[in-house]
Order: C-alpha cells, then structure tokens, then sequence
C-alpha cells in the first residue's frame, strides 16, 4: 500500500512549487543538440568574470584538508568580515548560501499561528522558508514594481515576526534609498525581525542605495544578509552571511547546521572578500554591460525597470514563454519570471560584453521572426 505523501506534508509545503533555476547550459545542449560552447546564460545572476584568481588560490591551497570537518564556527572568515565592516564577530552568522540564513531565521521565528510580510515579485526563497516551517507569508503588493514599504508597515500585525525586504530586489531590480530604510525601520515595532536582503548591494555606485550595516547600531532588530554568490563571483561554492546585533546571531546559532559552510567556500570568500580590485571591476563591468543592454533594449523598442542589480526585467508587453523559447533555440538562456506573477517579463543578467551583444542580437533575430 502506498501512502499520499504530499497529502501528509504541511499544508504550506503542499501549496508550494519547487524553485525553478536558471537552466544549466549543458541541459539545454543536451535537449536541443547544441554546441554548449556557443551557449550562453545569463539567467542566475552570475558573475560574467570568472571566480577571483585569489580564490583561486586559496581553494588550491585547502584542498588537502578536505579528510577535514571545516571549522564549525568559521573564524577566519568572521574575522576577515568583521575587519572589512567594522563589526564585532559575535555579530556575525555564516550560511551556505545567504539561502541558509533565510531558512535559519524562518526556523528560529516562524511557524504555524505566525506570519512573515514581504513584497509581490519578491525572492522566491521567503515563501519557500515561511511556508516551509508551517508559517504564512502575507504578500503585499508592490508599487512600481518595487518594495511599497507604507504597506509592508500596515501589513505587520500581532502574529508577524519577521519582514523580508530585498534593496536591490530580485527580480524587478527595483530599490529604495537611505531616507526610506531609516523611515520604515523607526516605524517596525521593534519585536518584528527585519531581514534586510542585501545579495545586489556591492553593485550600488555611491550613496544611492543604503548600506545596511550602517543602520546595526541603531536597530537591533535589523538583520542584514548578504553573499559572496553575486559581485564577488563565487556562486557554486555557497556562502553568504548575516550581520545582526549579537542577540540575533546567537538564536542563529541555535538552529544553525554545525558545519554548514566548507572549507573550500571559507578559504575562497576570504580571500574574495580581500581582493578589491575584482570586487572594482565585478562592479565596472556590470554598469558597463547594464548601459549597453539598456541601448541595444532602446534600439530594439523595448521597455523594462530599470534596475541597481546584475539583471534587468524586460518588459515584452505579451505573454514572454514563447519568446523564452525561441531565445533557448538560439542557445541564450534568459530567465523567465512568469512564477514570480511577471508572466511578460524575462529576467536576463548582465554578462561579458560579448554575451550581451549575443543575446542583443539573439533578440533582435527572435522579435523579427
Ligand atoms: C541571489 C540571491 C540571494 C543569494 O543567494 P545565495 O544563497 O547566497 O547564493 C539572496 N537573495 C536574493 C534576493 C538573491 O537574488
């Protein structure tokens, strides 16, 4: 006799879908018999440089430990954060992926009877996780595609412990600057949570966009995540971390898996998190590569949002799928977003110039057919 599983999995788990990511380059050689050489991806919001030489380095280096557990409590790297943000380590909590620490902050909070507020066309993660630990999210709609903070306030009531907030959001690459942050931060009671998502911020150029961890000191309940999967060009190895007041780093600490980042992921974001000059040039290329994407769009007649992250939404105007598809033929691979309630849009991020120029004229082919 079998047993409906799903029947007996929380009802929230039964309501979700699996995440989709962008699809691997050797998946779609392998469906449509293409060359993967001539493929190109710009669908996960990776970094188009190549890990840091660096990392590289360090990775090479830990390799004949790896009969080892990694250090548990990652000092190393804590201490190398801490020194480049002026923090204290017990402010600090490593993840596999800034994900973990989204999914250590629904453990720790959330449950059934409790609620977590968060945008439309916001991170597919925060459903995953609330729903997940038998939480509810409360979905609330966007304005302008971006973060309505008035109504993620209004939303909060007696059973919220936690707000999920991306600057810059994903996928609409929408943002928010200082004012706003440091508004809405005095009005969140203070026994809510704030998880202030910050995978795109080493992109911002100047002050536009807040930093986070300026705003520590002054509200303990904020809790800032970032990742060394997007500027700093190690996505494959899962790492991201979270800066919070010492109070909220030690109930991570409960629920935290024991040995949850590795050693080869702990060598290569310090090492990472030192080399600025492939931090410069992750952030140089990406304005470059945006203002060519947003001329070779402009030239094309199409609209999108315009974004502070490595991606951009484009705006088809009509269902997008079979523009998807026919981009996938010519072995570009773009993200498309119709899960996120975005069913016109495509999400494409930033490459090398050549691959922009690729999908430009990938594009251009497609939308003349
Ligand atoms: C990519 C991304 C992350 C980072 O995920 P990792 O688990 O660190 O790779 C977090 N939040 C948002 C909004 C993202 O787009």
């Amino acid at each position: 006799m079998s047993c409906d599983f799903l029947a007996l999995a929380l009802p929230g788990v039964q309501k979700l879908s699996p995440y989709v990511p962008g699809k691997p380059v050797d998946e779609l050689a392998r469906e449509l018999n293409l060359d993967p050489a001539g493929i190109v991806k710009l669908a996960s919001n990776e970094n188009p440089l190549g890990p840091s030489p660096k990392a590289l380095a360090a990775i090479q280096n830990e390799l004949a430990e790896l009969t080892r557990y990694p250090d548990g409590n990652g000092f190393v790297l804590k201490e190398a954060l801490a020194r480049h943000y002026n923090l204290n380590l017990e402010q600090i909590t490593l993840g596999n992926g800034s994900n973990d620490i989204l999914e250590m902050v629904a453990h720790a909070w959330l449950g059934p009877g409790l609620n977590a507020v968060f945008s439309a066309h916001a991170f597919a993660v925060y459903p995953i996780a609330t729903q997940a630990v038998g939480a509810q999210g409360k979905v609330v709609p966007a304005k302008d595609w971006g973060h309505d903070l008035e109504a993620l306030l209004a939303a909060i009531d007696d059973h919220t412990r936690v707000v999920f907030i991306a600057n810059p959001n994903n996928p609409t690459g929408t943002w928010f600057g200082p004012q706003a942050l440091e508004q809405f931060l005095q009005q969140v009671p203070s026994r809510v949570l704030v998880v202030l998502d910050e995978a795109y911020i080493e992109y911002a150029e100047g002050d536009e966009l807040p930093d986070g961890m300026q705003f520590l000191a002054a509200y303990p309940n904020l809790l800032v995540s970032r990742t060394f999967s997007k500027a700093y060009g190690l996505a494959a190895l899962r790492v991201g971390y979270a800066a919070s007041s010492p109070e909220i780093a030690a109930v991570l600490n409960r629920v935290r898996q024991p040995f949850n980042v590795n050693s080869l992921a702990l060598a290569a974001a310090t090492a990472a998190l030192e080399d600025v000059d492939y931090l410069q040039r992750s952030r140089q290329a990406n304005t470059a590569g945006m203002q060519q994407l947003e001329v070779g769009l402009k030239a094309l007649g199409l609209s999108w949002i315009p974004s502070r992250g490595n991606f951009i939404a484009v705006d088809f105007g009509r269902d997008a799928a079979p523009i998807n598809q026919a981009l996938l033929h010519q072995g570009v691979i773009v993200r498309p977003v119709a899960g996120y309630a975005m069913p016109s849009f495509l999400r494409v991020s930033i490459g090398t110039e050549q691959e922009n120029a690729r999908f430009l004229q990938a594009l251009h082919e497609v939308l003349s057919q």
